[in-house]
């Protein structure tokens, strides 16, 4: 079993509900609750856009490895109808964004994947929920406590 950080973001429709939707599935695909961080509404970040984002953290048991785990945060991202994806780095407007923050200890780097998710402690709208359920996980690159991140 692994326990992985998501990071979840929306700014289009009911945000509110969109997260929801998307925690309910990731616990019935990916595996067990173990913690969800409080959603905090957020400014866009790295592009314009009048929509301000609803973020939150979640912390989750899997039986999946990292790529399967990918997959299905993508097919969940597609289904709650996200389209378009972001191109050469260029935000944009998004029901739901799901990103691999952290899975154990694992550092992995491959064109598809990258692990840890390689700009999360540079990211408030990240690392707020983040440190919320995790501030004492140790972040296995920078090797310092999450909360020791985020004040930094
Ligand atoms: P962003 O989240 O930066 O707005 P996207 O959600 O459109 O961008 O993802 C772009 C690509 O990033 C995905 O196709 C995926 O293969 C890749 N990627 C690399 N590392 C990760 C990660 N840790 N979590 C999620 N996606 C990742
Ligand atoms: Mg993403």
């Amino acid at each position: 079993m692994a326990k992985v950080y998501l990071g979840l973001g929306t700014n289009l429709g009911d945000k509110e509900a969109n997260l929801r939707t998307a925690i309910y599935k990731l616990q019935e695909r990916i595996g067990k609750l173990v913690s969800l961080s409080s959603f905090y509404e957020t400014a866009p970040w790295g592009f314009e856009s009048s929509n301000s984002f609803l973020n939150a953290a979640i912390c989750l048991e899997t039986q999946l490895a990292p790529l399967e785990l990918l997959h299905a945060t993508q097919e969940i991202e597609k289904e709650l109808g996200r389209t378009k994806k972001s191109v050469n780095g260029v935000y944009s407007d998004r029901l739901i964004d799901i990103d691999i923050l952290l899975y154990d200890d694992l550092v992995l780097q491959t064109p598809e994947l990258t692990i840890p998710h390689p700009l999360m402690t540079e990211r408030d709208f990240v690392m707020k929920p983040l440190v919320e359920i995790a501030g004492k996980v140790m972040h296995p690159v920078q090797k310092k406590a999450l909360s020791a991140l985020y004040k930094a």
